[in-house]
């Protein structure tokens, strides 16, 4: 089977914010020099009804309405780009689930969004929503692993709100190079931030933290490139440091049978680095996915259900 790398032109906003505007250039980069064994694939919109369990739902038919949320300014295009987005999501989760392996989405994963406010270019939290999802449909233990240059504190505070209405399973790795948006570490919800020169120590030392990854349903992988040093990272942090990146977390979650639904983050261009600079960063994730899905025996990653 093919990874599915799920993408709508309603995604991107034309003439958006990195965020909101760099998915079709990936998608068109994608489409012009394929990768073998990956398939782009359109995903439907998020249902409402699953944004609203894990946001206000106040909140959401605000954003809904176009009156809060990030770009704003963008009206009904940005509204229909947060949906179909979401939706890239839950469809990479739904899929990695269903028939093991990888799955990936071009829309970001949003790691900084609150319960009840947007936060840091980010609305909805794609990565808790995905997660909420993953155990609707039966899995047991979710793994976010968020290597985005930024903190995940918006993800760590609804993973707390989840677990205080009685909803547990959901657990966050996070390895970042900047301190906004931190969190103090808690069982299950681990923050740490580092320099470049540590960075892929660090980052092998997260995954090899994992306990008991044999029994995880799903990983769910905020694969921000905004680490790099010249897309808003740390100095140290090259191209050659993101593919092993890459590399060692396909080849750790096939190692230990984890599906993995993965989706883009961080990586922001400038006068220096342009979008295609940044889009080319983003397709290392593309790229390790399927070297890593190619060198796997068939049964290798078997779906979350096969294990229940
Ligand atoms: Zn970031």
């Amino acid at each position: 089977m093919k990874i599915p790398v799920y993408f709508s032109s309603a995604y991107s906003v034309d003439g958006g914010f990195d965020t909101v505007g760099k998915s079709a250039v990936v998608a068109h980069s994608l489409s012009d020099d394929s990768i073998d064994g990956v398939e782009l694939l359109e995903p439907r919109p998020v249902h409402i009804e699953l944004l609203e369990r894990v946001h206000d739902p106040d909140y959401v038919q605000q954003v809904l309405a176009g009156r809060r949320g990030q770009f704003t300014e963008h009206g009904t295009d940005f509204v229909a780009s947060i949906l179909a987005s979401t939706g890239g999501v839950v469809a990479a989760v739904e899929s990695a689930l269903a028939h093991g392996g990888f799955a990936g989405s071009l829309s970001s994963g949003l790691h900084h969004a609150r319960y009840d406010h947007d936060s840091g270019y980010c609305t909805f939290n794609g990565l808790v929503v995905g997660a909420v999802r993953a155990l609707d449909v039966g899995a047991r233990r979710v793994l976010i692993i968020d290597f985005d240059a930024h903190c995940g504190g918006g993800t760590a505070s609804l993973i707390e709100r989840l677990n205080d209405s009685g909803v547990g399973g959901i657990e966050q790795v996070d390895v970042s190079v900047s301190s906004f948006d931190n969190y103090p570490s808690r069982p299950g919800v681990t923050c740490r931030v580092v320099g470049g020169g540590d960075y892929l120590s660090a980052i092998v030392e997260a995954l090899d933290s994992v306990i008991d990854p044999e029994s995880i349903d799903l990983v769910i992988y905020n694969a921000g490139m905004d680490a790099h040093e010249n897309a808003g990272g740390a100095m140290g942090v090259n191209t050659d440091v993101i593919r092993e990146r890459e590399s060692r977390v396909f080849e750790w979650a096939a190692r230990h049978d984890c599906p993995v639904a993965w989706v883009l983050a961080g990586g922001y261009s400038s006068a220096r680095f342009t979008v295609n600079d940044v889009a080319r960063l983003h397709r290392i994730t593309v790229e390790e996915a399927a070297r890593v899905a190619s060198t796997q025996p068939k049964s290798m990653i078997t779906p979350a259900s096969a294990t229940d």
